[in-house]
């Protein structure tokens, strides 16, 4: 059981979750295909991969563009030869109430959050169909399992990708494909994503939480690497990462 040699893309990876995963599954022998918006930053960790003795490589990518998406799968089956796995980690949380009618910002999420997931789905498909196995890990967030006051966008884009990976789950199944699919529910993690917030209530009261509760990105990296490091025949489907400190 083991991480060694797969090849992982990881969407988000410029940052929180997804940086601290790429570290952690290329410390563990994956090869990593890192994707986001911001070219420096995944320079600076596919750099720091390599001088580590991983392997790495990176594409700038909008998951918002299908086009990107299908590039970076190409990226990883140029460099290392196929794909074993992508994670759909990239993510946006402008919260605020419906009232605020911040219609922007619900289009945005609903970009990045559920069609960016879907053109990770659609651009690793027809490979993970051919080879009759594959890996598609998601990150939802604790608000994809139930409702709070605020995250009414948000919360619609977690729960749509938490019935996505179940019914792709049920149809691998349906047509023997051995496609394996993991939803991840995390809580208060400490990474960026609060800077995505502009209404002024929602980013204060965000900010008080996760800096009385929050903790690191490593956390949820764990997660990861356990998930794809099962068997073949094993899918791990759903986990919630809490700290102990939220309630
Ligand atoms: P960060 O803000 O640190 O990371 C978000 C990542 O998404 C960045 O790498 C950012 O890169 C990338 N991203 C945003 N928009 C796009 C886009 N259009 N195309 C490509 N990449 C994009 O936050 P987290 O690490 O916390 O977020 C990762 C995931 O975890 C998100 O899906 C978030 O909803 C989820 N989550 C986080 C929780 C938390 O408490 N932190 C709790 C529950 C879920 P760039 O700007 O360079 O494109």
């Amino acid at each position: 059981m083991s991480v060694k040699n797969k090849v992982i893309v990881i969407t988000g990876a410029s940052s929180g979750i997804g940086e601290a995963s790429a570290k952690l599954l290329a410390s563990h022998g994956a090869k990593v295909v890192l994707g986001a918006r911001r070219e420096q930053r995944l320079q600076k960790l596919a750099n720091k991969i390599q001088q580590q003795g991983g392997q790495a490589t990176y594409r700038v990518t909008d998951v918002t563009k299908p086009e990107d998406l299908t590039a970076l799968v190409a990226l990883a089956k140029r460099e290392f030869g196929g794909i074993d796995v992508i994670f759909n980690n990239a993510g946006i949380m402008p919260t605020s109430p419906i009232s605020a009618l911040k219609t922007d910002e619900w289009n945005a999420m609903i970009d990045v959050n559920l069609k960016g997931v879907l053109n990770g789905v659609a651009a690793v498909m027809p490979d993970f169909t051919n080879q009759k196995y594959g890996q598609i890990i998601t990150t939802s967030s604790v608000a994809g399992l139930k409702s709070f006051a605020g995250s009414g966008i948000y919360g619609a884009t977690k729960f749509a990708v938490r019935n996505l990976m179940e019914v792709i789950r049920m149809e691998s199944a349906q047509e023997h494909t051995n496609i394996r699919t993991t939803s991840l529910y995390p809580a208060a993690i400490n990474t960026e994503l609060l800077h995505t917030i502009t209404d002024t209530n929602a980013k204060q009261g965000m900010n008080k939480l996760y800096a009385s509760v929050g903790i690191t990105p490593d956390a949820v990296a764990r997660v990861v690497d356990f998930a794809v490091a099962q068997p073949d025949d094993v899918n791990v489907n759903e986990f919630t990462i809490y700290p102990t400190k939220q309630g």
